[in-house]
């Protein structure tokens, strides 16, 4: 066996002979089990734990901050901070950090110790208010858009006090974890979360100002709600170290598919393998402590893919508790010796990663009558359902108006992997109603009910009685981007890997937009009409005309649809680069700085941040393909095509034809096309490179660069199918996805 190959077979070997490891919940005092109920939430600050530590006084007035988004003042923040010291200090905790989402896709942090030298030189632990309020970590390399000039390049993190501060546990070392924002100086964004808390203020404003002008004068403040359905796949960690592009970018670039590969459909929802099984447990635990409500997990379609969910919590929390469990995950994965893929497509061929954005709007502070009210849930009374479809129409009107800029939000060198590509939506926005709300919609919008009394026509189009029947037809349709699933909807286009900050941030943003364009007309509607029913009904109408073009039934993944979509004259935008553009558009600008969400000079550096990150990436990427072509897949190929040789001429010397010259002739004619287009990558490399303008070169990327990496990948492929097996050093797809 050539040398090269031999790290793959024992790889192989360590991972058939690898054992479940035993997990177990925490235990009690006495060494009994704990119920997840006995110990969830221990490690974050949450009510439960601010309710013991708190004077009564001070948490009411810091719960009250927290509801109103006020700013909170020094004396409540001085005693929080003592507060928190002291319950970390009794969880063995050394240091505090702001943690934020500078616009990386991750999460930064920064430890201090509690540690300070008291006047006569002896240590002790101290936290003030103010240094829980604010920290200023070194912002230079952190991306900014050209937001900060180097000569102020301050960036700021101020906590965010509606996110559970937690603890976060690595081995031994248990740090203080402050949720935060990253803002500069001069108070620009330059994180991921503020956008969400301005659009989560926004769009509550806008719906309150809507329902009180329905007669719900009760609602005082509406929240978003989500719920993150996470994608991912686990890979042995013996295999995943002899794979360069799976280290260096999280997906595959390079592998032939497996003769089976996707027809393995038997894995969605069978029994989950007991390594991962033991991972998973592991993972939940960690997550439990840390108050994030994960509920399922089972198999997804492809072979070492997976899911889990949590319970929906407030939009801001969701967000955050989403990058804790990822790096949960990633964490936890290496100690069960697996690596974790949130790539959105790491296998080419094979079912891709999303995350599911489970989106809806709640009233979360009002009267009995109104408070804890899904807006998006049909309830039980004409009133309730002429609401329900106002908050859908408005969601309409939004997506439709602002599809471009949603289709912005998801764009990244990952997503456009999986977007279109078969089994995942398109790259084009549409939204799915579902057969009952669909034909609903076309009824009202028919004039046929023109001389009916609207009151009547509520009850004879079923406006009346809308959740007994929902409840029975809220039916699926997988393919759609943008999904109604009866009392919510299901943002399906984002990314596995995705931080869904400006998903939910965009998103939340065009139906701010929706409502207060509903609610003019209302107002209008409702000067002439004979009363509040008959102009909402009209505007319903109305809306269902104009934004019929986004709504589709239909399967997404057909070709016939995107013809169609384009005669709709919908945006279908097949590359991040030109996704991104989007986001500056003068549509786009008028929005986010209308709402007040971000300014010109936020919008701008968000584009540039993205473009230069999609730039990177697939830099990364090609520079790896690159070097695998050359020192790994090239080698085994003339590594064996001397063996060939070989034979050839030997048989030759005793005057017998060999049976090698044919494969031989083959294995030639595709090592020499491999070099060829290894030539022309190379080439365009180097030209990419030399482009010093990120959207130029992003262009570049898009029409040069990526096509001429398939190509190189489609001759390493037929490679790999011929050069024989034990010349391979790559793990192949087959052993990466099924031997676990
Ligand atoms: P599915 O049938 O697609 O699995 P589920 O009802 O299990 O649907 O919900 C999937 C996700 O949607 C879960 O994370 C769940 O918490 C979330 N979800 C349910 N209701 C809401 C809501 N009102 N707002 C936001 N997310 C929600
Ligand atoms: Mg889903």
């Amino acid at each position: 066996m050539p040398n090269n190959t031999q790290p793959r077979f024992s790889a192989i070997q360590t991972v058939i002979s690898r054992k479940p490891k035993s997990v177990e919940p925490p235990k009690d005092e006495k060494g009994n089990s704990q119920k997840i109920s006995d110990f969830y939430g221990v490690n974050t600050f949450g009510l439960k734990q601010m309710k013991q530590k708190l004077p009564n006084d001070i948490n009411k007035r810091f719960i009250q901050t927290i509801q109103s988004g006020k700013k909170l003042d020094l004396e409540v923040a001085n005693v929080v901070a003592h507060a928190v010291k002291e319950w970390a200090l009794e969880h063995g905790v050394t240091h505090y950090c702001h943690w934020f989402q500078p616009q990386t896709g991750t999460t930064a942090e920064k430890h201090d110790s509690f540690l300070t030298l008291d006047s006569s030189g002896s240590p002790i632990e101290r936290f003030s208010g103010s240094q829980l309020i604010q920290s200023e970590p070194d912002a230079s390399s952190f991306p900014s858009g050209g937001m900060r000039t180097t000569f102020e390049a301050r960036g700021y993190t101020a906590w965010d006090p509606t996110s559970p501060m937690y603890i976060s546990e690595s081995g031994s070392t248990r740090t203080l974890c402050i949720p935060s924002v990253f803002i500069s100086y001069h108070g620009d964004a330059l994180d991921e979360k503020t956008g969400v808390l301005r659009s989560n203020q926004v769009l509550s404003e806008r719906a309150c100002k809507l329902l009180h002008l329905i007669g719900d004068h009760d609602a005082k403040a509406v929240t978003t709600t989500l719920g993150l359905e996470q994608e991912y796949f686990l890979i042995d960690r013996a295999l995943y170290a002899l794979r360069p592009d799976l280290v260096m970018s999280g997906r595959s670039l390079l592998g032939a598919r497996p003769p089976k590969g996707q027809q393995l459909e038997d894995h969605y929802f069978g029994s989950i393998p007991p390594r991962v099984l033991a991972f998973m447990s592991e993972v939940e635990f960690e997550l439990f402590k840390l108050g994030v409500p994960t509920k399922t997990r089972h198999n997804e379609v492809a072979p070492m893919q997976f899911e889990c969910a949590p319970i929906f919590e407030e939009t801001n929390v969701a967000v955050d508790h989403n990058h804790v469990l990822m790096e949960v995950f990633r964490r936890i994965a290496r100690k069960h010796d697996f690596e974790v893929l949130f790539h959105e497509k790491p296998f080419a061929g094979v079912n891709g990663s999303g995350k599911h954005n489970n989106w809806s709007l709640m009233v979360s502070q009002g009267g009995p009558e109104i408070e804890g009210i899904n807006l998006l849930d049909p309830g039980k009374t004409p009133h309730q359902n002429l609401r329900f479809l106002l908050i859908l129409m408005s969601t309409l009107k939004g997506v439709h108006k602002h599809a471009g800029l949603l289709r912005a939000a998801i764009a990244s060198s990952g997503n456009d992997h999986r977007l279109g590509a078969n089994e995942a939506p398109p790259a084009i926005i549409s939204m799915f109603l579902g057969n009952m709300l669909d034909n609903m919609l076309n009824e009202i919008e028919k004039d046929a009910h023109k001389d009916l009394h609207y009151t009547d026509a509520v009850i004879k189009l079923g406006v009346g009685n809308l959740p007994t029947v929902m409840k029975d037809n809220t039916d699926r349709n997988r393919t759609s981007p943008f999904a109604f699933t009866g009392n919510k909807f299901e943002f399906r286009a984002v990314g596995a890997s995705a931080s869904c900050a400006l998903p939910v941030t965009f998103l939340n943003c065009a139906v701010a937009d929706g409502i207060e364009e509903i609610t003019t007309m209302l107002e209008e509607k409702m000067k002439t009409s004979k009363s509040k029913e008959e102009a909402i009904f009209l505007v319903v109408k109305e809306v269902i005309k104009e934004t019929k073009n986004i709504r589709f039934e239909g399967n997404n993944y057909a070709d016939q649809w995107v013809k169609e979509a384009e005669k709709r004259g919908l945006p279908h935008l097949k590359t991040t680069p030109e996704a991104l553009h989007q986001i500056i558009s003068e549509k786009s600008k008028k929005l986010l700085t209308g709402l007040g969400v971000f300014s010109e000079g936020e919008i701008t550096s968000r584009f540039h941040i993205r473009i230069e990150t999609y730039n990177k990436r697939v830099l990364i990427e090609a520079d790896c393909l690159q070097t695998m072509v050359e020192t790994q897949v090239l080698p085994a190929a003339y590594e064996y095509s001397t063996m060939l040789a070989e034979g050839v001429s030997s048989a030759k010397s005793i005057g017998l034809q060999a049976p090698q010259a044919e494969p031989l002739a083959k294995l030639y004619q595709v090592i020499g096309s491999a070099q060829t287009e290894l030539k022309k990558l190379e080439r365009s490399l180097d030209q990419v490179k030399g482009i010093e303008n990120e959207e130029e070169r992003a262009k570049k990327i898009a029409s040069d660069l990526k096509p001429l990496m398939d190509s190189v990948r489609a001759d390493c492929d037929k490679l790999e199918n011929m050069v024989a097996d034990n010349f391979w050093p790559l793990p192949k797809y087959r052993e990466m996805l099924m031997l676990s």
